[in-house]
Parts: structure tokens; C-alpha cells; sequence
């Protein structure tokens, strides 16, 4: 497979290239020059085996990797969630497709635990003789999953920067009890901006970066802007639609939505790509918490950052920037890169930019509080005995208001994550008074008699050693000390 970069200017290169590279240097984003039209036979749908499914799909874009080396990081990839890879709930017209069975229990460990592996086998071929060095910003779900699907990697080190503040116990201690070779987790003083800025300034400073080559390491970031997190990510929406199939809830070929809980607009990208291989799906749905940008865009045309930030309940969604926005409107406006270059440049320098909201098709966005969101997880347990997490529950809402216009028409919901790992604000909604996240999982249990995955009450047990705290003026002399 060759790439194009939205911003026009790529050297169309191989799939172990753009993996490893993750950005153009026109500051583009990568994007598979042409799609494959994807199919499968009725003995496909009927065994409907999640392996033999990502194998066909991802081989089939990154169709110049090594077969047989690509096969078995698919397997090791996968054979690491438990049980079911994608169980799907049924409540009526809508099915939530859970994401959430992977080692860190949100949708982002179906790319990260292939992704360092797809990179550890692109190292390989590409004869570069550096180690791989992964530096992370991350408010919680993306630095457990990064660093789960790192450990111990041929080649690579991870280091994942979290906020003090803002960080739930459960994904704090999700990253600082594993204790991988290669693996780091350090807190910063302040918040997730914080965290973010210094990282930025850490990734354009030339003079680091020369001396990080010097050491024999090579930058790179696991932020979903690597088009080896997105190809991964659209296996499991043709998984679910032919799960519909095979159970007879859908005739092959008919035409369903998918609703998305949305942050940096990765997963929902997905959703469009395997659309673009031919996935029958008619509308997008973009749901968001308080911090309403894309509704606002994809409603109105107006992209502007200029606004306050909000900290909601669904915090893996707050979120003011949304990266993989720009390979979404690369398509929908025409393969203009000219266009799309003007359109960053303008958020870079004004935070904001303009289009006629009528070039967007088949996409429809909504967004809600963190009341409705507590509601509806409320709502949902009452009348379906379910648990959902709350960005699930926005997932939920939007599918719901979507609905009253479209009657009759299946809609996919994406669930990414565990209600566990988000337990206070399960605890909110089925008003529990517990102190703590221990105490309201402990509670589910005996009040609830919901079970709680043994990884979770483990994470409680474990004691936590390797914690460390550091400024963020202090990020370099770590990094230093870790390579040496
Ligand atoms: C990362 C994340 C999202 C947002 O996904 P994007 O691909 O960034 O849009 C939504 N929900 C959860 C639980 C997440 O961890």
C-alpha cells in the first residue's frame, strides 16, 4: 500500500514507513492512497471468527507487510482479551458492541496491543538499527493501554506523563503497578495540559531530538494520529455488523448507523474508513459530552477552540482538538489538500476555522450534560438490568435522539469502556454512598450482586512502588535517566 498525507506533500510510502513515522512532515496525516472494496462469503459470516476477520482486513491494507509475521501479532494481539473479544447487547433497535474486553477494559487496547507490535516488525524491515522511544501525554485510558501493549516489546520504551490531577484511582493504578523492562509512568505536577505542552515542546526541540538519535533512539508518540491505531479499529465494525447478519437481525446489506462516544475523533474515523471499504452504513453519529466542538462544527460549519474547557464525567471525551478530524474532512471536501492545509493553518493561528456544514454528509452529532449522563446510566440499569459506563451513556443518548427521526433502523453503539473503570460515577448513579472507588466496587458486589472483574479488585491489592511525581521542567532529565 502507497499513502497520501492530507496536506499534499507525501512520498508515498510503505506501510512500515507510515507506521513508523506516525506524522508527515508537512504536518499532514497519513491516509491509504486507495481502499479495498471488502466482502465476505456466507461461510465468512457464519464461522464469524474475530482473528481470521482482522487478519483479512488489516492484511488487506497493510497488504506490503510480511504475511506470516503479521498474522501472529494479530494472534498475540488478540489473545490477550478475555474471553468474548466483542460481545454485542441487544436493547431493541440498538446494539452496544462492548470494546472494553481487552487488558485495560476500554476500546483503545484493539489498537495498542497491535500497534508496538506492528511497529516492533516494521523496526525490523526498515533496517533503522535505533530503539523505538514512545513518549505519552494522556488524561487515563490511552496510557494504560499504551503501556499494557508495549511491555516489553523487542526495541521499544514507553514513557506515559500523567496529570496529578483529573486521573481516576483505577487508571492511575492501572499504570503504575505494571511492571514491564521497558515500561515508565510518571505524574506531573498540574493537569493534563500541562502534561500535554511540555510533551509537544519536548517532540519539536531539535537539539533533544539529536541527542536522543545520538543515544540511539528514535521519537515517536502512541497518540491515535498513527494510521496503525485507526486500520485496526474498523475490524470490530464489520465484526458486529455481520454479527447482526448471521443472527438474522439484519439482511446483508442493509444499511444501520453507528453511534460513537467521540473525543479525538479516532474511533468514529474508523467507523468512515470501513465505510469507505464497503461496510453498509448510512449515518455517522458523533456524540459528545459539554464540551460540544464537533457538534458545533458538524451542525453549524464553525470549528472554534476559543471557548471554555470543560472537566465532565466522561473525561476521556474533553477534549478541544480533534486530530483525526482533519483526514475525515479530507474526503468529505473533496481531496482538496490545499483546502484542508488553509484550514489547519487557521486553527493554528486564529483556533478557529469555517465551512458550509452542508459539504458534511451522512454525519449527525449531538451532545449532553453530565446529568443526562447520569440519568441515562441510571435509566439504562432500571429498565435493561445493564451497566454502561458514562461515555457509553452519551453514546446511548445521541443513538436515542438519532432515532426519533430515523424509526426502525438498527444502530450500532460503540461501548468503550468498562462501567468499572469509571466506577464514582456509577456510584452517583445507582446512589451508593461509598467513600471510594474500592468501597463502590466492593459495594456492586454485595448490594448489587453485579460481579467485578478479579483485575480490578487486584489492582487495589497490589501496593503502589513505583509511583513518582515530578515537574514538568523536569521531563527531560527524566527521559535522560531512563535511556541511558
Ligand atoms: C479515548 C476514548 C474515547 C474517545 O475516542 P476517540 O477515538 O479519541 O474519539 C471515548 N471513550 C473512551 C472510554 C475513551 O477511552
Amino acid at each position: 500500500m502507497k499513502y497520501i498525507s492530507t496536506r499534499g506533500n507525501s512520498k508515498l510510502n510503505s506501510s512500515y514507513e507510515v507506521i513508523l513515522k506516525g506524522l508527515s512532515d508537512d504536518g499532514g496525516l497519513y491516509l491509504p492512497e486507495s481502499f479495498p472494496e471488502i466482502e465476505f462469503s456466507n461461510e465468512e459470516i457464519e464461522k464469524l471468527d474475530y482473528i481470521y476477520f482482522a487478519k483479512k482486513i488489516i492484511g488487506s491494507i497493510f497488504d506490503d507487510f510480511n504475511k506470516e509475521e503479521l498474522y501472529s501479532a494479530i494472534e498475540l494481539a488478540y489473545s490477550t482479551f478475555k474471553g468474548n473479544i466483542v460481545p454485542i447487547k441487544k436493547l431493541d433497535n440498538k446494539y452496544v458492541i462492548e470494546l472494553y474486553h481487552g487488558q485495560t477494559f476500554a476500546f483503545k487496547d484493539f489498537a495498542l496491543s497491535l500497534l508496538p507490535r506492528l511497529i516492533s516488525i516494521a523496526i525490523k524491515h526498515s533496517g533503522l538499527d535505533k530503539k523505538i522511544l514512545v513518549l505519552t501525554a494522556t488524561s487515563g485510558d490511552t496510557g494504560s493501554a499504551a503501556l499494557y501493549g508495549f511491555k516489553n516489546v523487542e526495541n521499544t520504551d514507553i514513557a506515559v506523563f500523567y496529570p496529578t490531577d483529573g486521573i481516576s484511582e483505577i487508571q492511575e493504578r492501572q499504570m503504575v503497578t505494571l511492571d514491564g523492562k521497558n515500561t515508565h509512568a510518571i505524574a506531573i505536577r498540574g493537569n493534563f495540559d500541562d502534561a500535554q505542552s511540555s510533551l509537544k515542546k519536548i517532540f519539536n526541540d531539535v537539539q533533544f531530538r539529536e541527542y536522543l538519535n545520538m543515544k540511539g533512539y528514535e521519537l515517536s508518540s502512541a497518540n491515535s494520529i498513527n494510521i496503525g491505531r485507526l486500520i485496526p479499529q474498523t475490524v470490530y465494525y464489520f465484526y458486529s455488523y455481520y454479527y447482526l447478519v448471521k443472527n438474522g437481525y439484519i439482511k446483508n446489506g442493509e444499511k444501520i448507523s453507528v453511534s460513537v462516544p467521540t473525543g479525538n475523533f479516532g474511533n468514529i474515523l474508523a467507523a468512515y474508513l470501513s465505510k469507505k471499504m464497503g461496510l453498509p452504513i448510512n449515518n455517522l453519529i458523533c456524540a459528545s459530552n459539554k464540551n460540544n466542538v464537533l457538534t458545533e462544527f458538524i451542525n453549524r460549519g464553525i470549528y472554534n477552540i476559543n471557548r471554555e474547557f470543560f472537566v465532565t464525567n466522561s473525561p476521556s471525551m474533553d477534549i478541544l482538538i480533534s486530530s483525526n478530524l482533519e483526514r475525515f474532512l479530507y474526503y468529505e471536501l473533496g481531496e482538496d489538500s490545499e483546502e484542508i492545509k488553509f484550514l489547519m493553518e487557521s486553527l493554528m493561528k486564529n483556533g478557529k476555522y469555517f465551512i458550509d456544514s452542508r459539504r458534511l454528509n451522512n454525519i449527525m452529532a449531538y451532545y449532553f450534560d453530565d446529568d443526562r449522563t447520569i440519568d441515562e446510566i441510571k435509566k439504562i440499569y432500571d429498565e435493561y438490568n445493564y451497566l454502561v459506563d458514562t461515555h457509553t451513556a452519551i453514546g446511548l443518548l445521541a443513538a436515542q435522539d438519532y432515532e426519533k427521526f430515523n424509526k426502525g433502523e438498527k444502530i450500532l453503539v460503540a461501548a468503550t469502556a468498562s462501567p468499572f473503570k469509571f466506577i464514582n460515577s456509577i456510584a452517583e448513579a445507582l446512589m451508593m454512598n461509598s467513600n471510594d472507588e474500592i468501597s463502590a466496587l466492593n459495594t456492586l458486589e454485595e448490594k448489587f450482586n453485579i460481579s467485578v472483574p478479579v483485575e480490578f479488585k487486584d489492582l487495589f491489592a497490589k501496593d503502589i512502588k513505583n509511583k513518582m511525581v515530578i515537574e514538568k521542567d523536569e521531563i527531560k532529565d527524566y527521559i535522560r535517566r531512563i535511556i541511558k
